[in-house]
């Protein structure tokens, strides 16, 4: 079912803080999970691996700490994530929020449990990918940037960390921390943001860019999946951003005709020749690269993944880096403290954050 609309209520308090409406969700608590094993790491927090105890239902559990948001000014990222995530429960390959709740200090994301490891974990350990795998998951991530883009929403920080596979291994989309919500198809913004290895040159340059750096996203992981290295890589970061600006693109030999023309067009430096700068996803979906690929039976998964993670069950962490699942888990995490969110300053800056859809089996 549709969780409730976002309360889009967008106010700032005097001191810059967001307030997105009351709390919809007072009753969940840290305490009703098990917090089992730290699974990956964000910009703010843990995402951890929680079983709850109601039911002994797995989920991914994305713990925030409230003060170095607050500290790097980054409370509207974060309530763009939910909001994004609240919108975007329902596509096949986006990841779904189930609930979110505060204490006075860390905020909750309570995450559908993907548990067949990065694309980028997968990609490292085999070095690159045949085209028809790559062609499999670079057609389910255009579906749901594709996707976005018609809700008005550009993603932004489109790489493999972030592309992960669930256990039967097709795609799912995670981490929405840099997504810009109300993008009209012409509008344009200019925060400078995204990961070097990823950045489209109008980003770099700090022009106003549209929905089309996603288009070059999506090159830039397809030429890293067919390659094995992102496309303008350099050890050397400046000299890295002198290639994305400036140097052709090279793609090494053995690649077809299909493969490297769709990867000219999405890394075309000119934003305006980019592929998918007309017609958007149309533009991606009617390449002759995808030709083999019902787009229809794609959406609805009714095609193969060309890998199978294997797992035996949501305890089985093969997939995630031991660097993390062996870390021990602090003990605040799984606490409720005594302080509510409500009656907590520093959480007036989060105020709506919490929320639950209307449906039991949440
Ligand atoms: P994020 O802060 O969203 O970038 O997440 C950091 C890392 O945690 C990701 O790169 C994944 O490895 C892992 N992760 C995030 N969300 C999930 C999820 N729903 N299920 C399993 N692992 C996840």
């Amino acid at each position: 079912m549709d969780p409730p609309a976002s309360p889009n209520l967008q106010t700032s308090t005097p001191n810059g803080n967001i307030n997105l409406g009351p709390s919809a969700n007072p009753n969940a608590r840290p305490t009703d999970f098990d917090f089992l094993k730290v699974i990956g790491k964000g910009n703010y927090g843990k995402v951890l691996l929680a079983k709850r105890k109601s039911d002994g239902k797995f989920y991914a559990v994305k713990v925030l700490q409230k003060k170095s948001i607050l500290k790097k000014k980054e409370q509207n990222h974060i309530m763009a994530e939910r909001n994004v995530l609240l919108k975007n429960v329902t596509h096949p390959f986006l990841v779904g929020l189930r609930y979110s709740f505060q204490t006075s200090e860390k905020l909750y994301f309570v995450l559908d449990y993907v548990n067949g490891g990065e694309l980028f974990f997968h990609l490292q350990r085999e070095h690159c990918f045949l085209e028809p795998r790559a062609r499999f998951y670079a057609a389910e991530v255009a579906s749901a940037i594709g996707y976005l883009h018609s809700l008005n929403i550009i993603y932004r920080d489109l790489k493999p960390e972030n592309i992960l596979l669930d256990c039967q291994g097709h795609v799912v989309l995670t981490d929405f921390g840099l997504c810009k919500e109300g993008m009209e198809p012409e509008e344009t913004t200019s925060t400078f943001c995204g990961t070097p290895e990823y950045l489209a040159p109008e980003v770099l340059r700090k022009q106003p860019y549209d929905r089309t750096v996603d288009w070059w996203c999506l090159g830039a992981v397809l030429y890293e999946m067919l390659c094995g290295l992102p496309p303008f890589y350099s050890r050397d970061v400046s000299e890295m951003y002198e290639n994305i600006l400036h140097k052709p693109l090279q793609i090494q030999g053995g690649k077809t005709v299909a493969a490297c023309d769709l990867l000219h067009g999405l890394l075309h430096k000119d934003q305006k020749k980019r592929l998918g700068a007309k017609a958007d996803f149309l533009e991606i979906k009617n390449h002759v690269f995808f030709s083999p690929i019902n787009w229809d039976d794609l959406y609805h998964k009714r095609l193969t993944p060309p890998f199978n993670p294997n797992v035996v069950g949501p305890a089985d962490l093969r997939h995630f880096d031991p660097e993390f699942t062996k870390e021990a888990i602090s003990s605040s995490i799984g606490h409720t403290p005594d302080l509510t969110a409500s009656s907590c300053g520093a959480s007036s800056a989060f105020l709506g954050f919490s929320y639950a859809p209307g449906d039991e089996n949440f």
